[in-house]
């Protein structure tokens, strides 16, 4: 009998998520698979397929849970980066070049990150990041800071995680916000998912 990640592999040679021909490895949940490069995991069934969990891109959410024909499959292409603006997304440290505490927000747009404060913040920050300077943007515990900070501490201590991002400057030097995100999963999840379409496709 064919293993479930053949059998998907000879349905969709190339992942329906992410179009990557990488192909699938088994899941911890039998007979699901997860594509080795987006990490979307699916069931086949007989006439459908069935997203279980979404890919590290996110768009593919809403499509959780639900069998849908392969043509629809086949046909999925990923939604254009809509510009918006997440908050509350305040800065509180890891720059040598911004000293002080910032109340922010990120804007989001095709053409990448823009870190920016909010009209009443008493300190004034704007940093660009476009998404071929893009590195990373991942949630961080306030614990593990410590190698992040090489010995420095915050501006402000306000939560018990944080995100940092990591980007490059105009002069390709590597540099890096920590951003207090005050536990909105789901903004932090989309900034995820938003960063590694950014790096992706550049
Ligand atoms: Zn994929």
């Amino acid at each position: 009998m064919s293993s479930p990640e053949s059998l998907m592999r000879k349905k969709f040679p190339k992942c329906p998520i992410c179009k990557s021909a990488k192909g699938y490895v088994p899941s911890p949940f039998y007979p699901n698979v997860t594509c080795k490069s987006c990490t979307a995991e699916f069931i086949l069934h007989d006439n459908s397929l069935e997203l279980k969990s979404p890919s590290k891109f996110k768009w593919d959410e809403e499509l959780l849970n639900r069998k849908y024909p392969f043509d629809f499959w086949n046909t999925l292409k990923a939604p254009q980066i809509a510009e918006k603006i997440i908050l509350p997304i305040d800065y509180v440290g890891g720059s040598r070049y911004h000293r002080n505490p910032v109340i922010g927000y990120l804007r989001v747009r095709p053409d990448g990150f823009t870190y920016k404060s909010s009209e009443g913040s008493v300190h004034e920050m704007e940093v660009n990041i476009s998404p071929n300077k893009l590195l990373g943007v991942e949630v961080i515990k306030a614990n593990d800071l410590g190698s992040v900070l090489r010995g420095k501490r915050l501006l402000i201590n306000t939560s018990n995680q944080y995100l940092l991002l990591k980007y490059k400057d105009q002069s390709n030097r590597k540099r890096q916000l920590i951003l207090d995100f005050h536990g909105h999963e789901e903004n932090a999840s989309e900034l995820i998912g938003l960063a590694n379409r950014f790096m992706e496709t550049k």
